[in-house]
């Protein structure tokens, strides 16, 4: 069944014809910031809708091979079963494992195990030209394997992935601790990170003197459960409690209303339209009506990996030139000196750890352009950026941060006359309307 859809979408790329790009056509919504004049939006679509089996869950080596379209809140539930999960689950129902590999995925097991990539241990990629590769970190393909994370389907389609799961429980109880400066927060979070005390840590930074850390330990019981799923807001829950219980599930995906951003953000407006209306159906809506989004000073939402040692730095300088709050923060370890990062990179790098601070919903000054100057503050920094929203790099300078070799060497063998476009080209010309 697998192998009949791989020949099938194989087939869709053998006779698209050269020269034109192409995108992908999913069962779901993208989670990709939706832009005005992206140009995917116009290319030819290989039909890829259909890889949404979970083809196997192995309890004894807690492993699950699964269809890159499947989404986090359907794996979570088969997985659960079996009392396991993914290491690392995206907050968002719908974010799908191909692509949180291929975009970058992020949450609250990071601080231990980086990204939802770095808990995989192998993919199946179909080329170009429609060949099948299987790529895993010890085979000759492993350059493959190490460069799919973060290239937007730039170089192949990921057609199966097989990645680790872990024992889970069925409730998740929170504690929240609250720091008034950066630098007691930053402390804390080394502090928790060198005793591993907790199973999950994120954190809402409510304003320049508020910083709070959510912890969360997975629990057999629950004295209550709390649900975020349509009046209540999470993100807003953690200002005022010292301590939560959620069901498992309703943990992972308690963000789905949206993170800071939650729409609709009054209470009426919930009310009404809070049970119909997840970041899906927003996303589905920001889709459809692309050409009506602003194309001057776009609203900011866009994650940003700070090294810890720089956090304080760049906080201060975020409140000082960009003030907005609240944010959300997730710890991220340096599990791995990603290959399609350039080598010298990493050699400047001295720390373990990053800290994602993710600007979700900030309104622009008119005029202004506040993604920019956060790209040059990250280069000051050594910080670096995902590529899901606006970008405005030139070749250059991106290619003085992507791994432009590693790069180069792959696209070789998986789209060497370039039908997903490059990765500087589709992120930050095509996406931003610009051939
Ligand atoms: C408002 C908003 C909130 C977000 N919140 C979170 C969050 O809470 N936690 C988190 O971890 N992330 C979050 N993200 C980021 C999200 O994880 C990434 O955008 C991720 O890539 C989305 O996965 P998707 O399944 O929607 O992929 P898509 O958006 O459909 O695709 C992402 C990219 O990967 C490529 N791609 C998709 N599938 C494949 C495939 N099978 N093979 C090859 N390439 C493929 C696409 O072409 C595209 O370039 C958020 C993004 C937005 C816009």
């Amino acid at each position: 069944m697998h192998e009949q859809k791989v020949q099938r979408i194989a087939a869709q790329l053998k006779a698209h014809p050269p020269g034109s790009p192409v995108s992908l056509r999913k069962a779901g919504v993208s989670h990709q910031v939706p832009k005005s004049g992206d140009l995917r939006h116009k290319d030819s679509k290989i039909d890829v809708s259909d890889l949404t089996s979970i083809i196997s869950i192995d309890p004894v080596n807690r492993l699950c091979t699964a269809e890159s379209g499947v989404t986090f809140v359907d794996l979570v539930d088969a997985t659960l079963k079996h009392g396991l999960v993914p290491i690392v689950v995206p907050e968002l129902k719908t974010i799908t494992i191909g692509g949180a590999v291929a975009g970058c995925s992020i949450e609250s097991m990071s601080f231990i195990h980086g990204g939802f990539h770095d808990t995989c241990v192998e993919y199946e990629v179909i080329t170009a030209k429609g060949h099948v590769i299987i790529a895993r970190p010890d085979n000759e393909h492993a350059l493959v394997f190490q460069m799919m994370h973060g290239t937007f389907g730039t170089l192949g389609i990921l057609a199966k992935l097989t990645f680790k799961l872990v024992p889970a429980k069925p409730f998740v109880r929170l504690e929240y601790e609250t720091y008034a400066s950066v630098d007691a927060y930053r402390d804390a979070i080394e502090r928790h990170t060198a005793a591993r005390d907790i199973d999950f840590m994120d954190g809402i930074i409510h304003s320049s003197k508020r910083y709070v850390l959510c912890l969360g330990h997975f629990v057999d019981r629950a004295p209550y459960t709390s649900n975020y799923e349509w009046l209540k807001v999470y993100y807003e829950s953690t200002a005022t409690r010292t301590e939560d219980y959620l069901s498992t599930p309703d943990y992972f995906f308690r963000y789905d209303r949206g993170v800071t951003n939650v729409r609709p953000n009054s209470w009426i407006g919930r009310l009404l339209l809070g049970k119909f209306m997840a970041s899906t159906e927003w996303l589905a809506l920001g889709r459809k009506f692309h050409r009506l989004l602003p194309t001057e000073s776009p609203t900011v939402t866009l994650d940003v990996f700070i090294p810890i040692s720089k956090l304080t730095e760049f906080m201060t300088w975020l409140d000082r030139e960009l003030p907005h709050y609240p944010l959300w923060c997730v710890p991220y370890k340096r599990v791995h000196d990603y290959e399609w990062l350039h080598d010298a990179y990493w050699k400047q790098l001295p720390d373990q750890m990053f800290v994602d601070i993710a600007i979700y919903g900030m309104k622009q000054r008119k005029g202004d352009n506040a993604h920019r100057r956060i790209e040059e503050k990250l280069r000051e920094l050594g910080g670096i950026k995902t590529l899901i929203s606006h970008n405005y790099y030139s070749e250059t300078e991106f290619w003085q941060i992507w791994n432009a070799d590693n790069y180069g060497a792959v696209k070789r063998v998986t789209d060497p006359d370039n039908l997903f476009r490059d990765l500087f080209v589709k992120t930050c010309r095509a996406a931003m309307g610009m051939r």
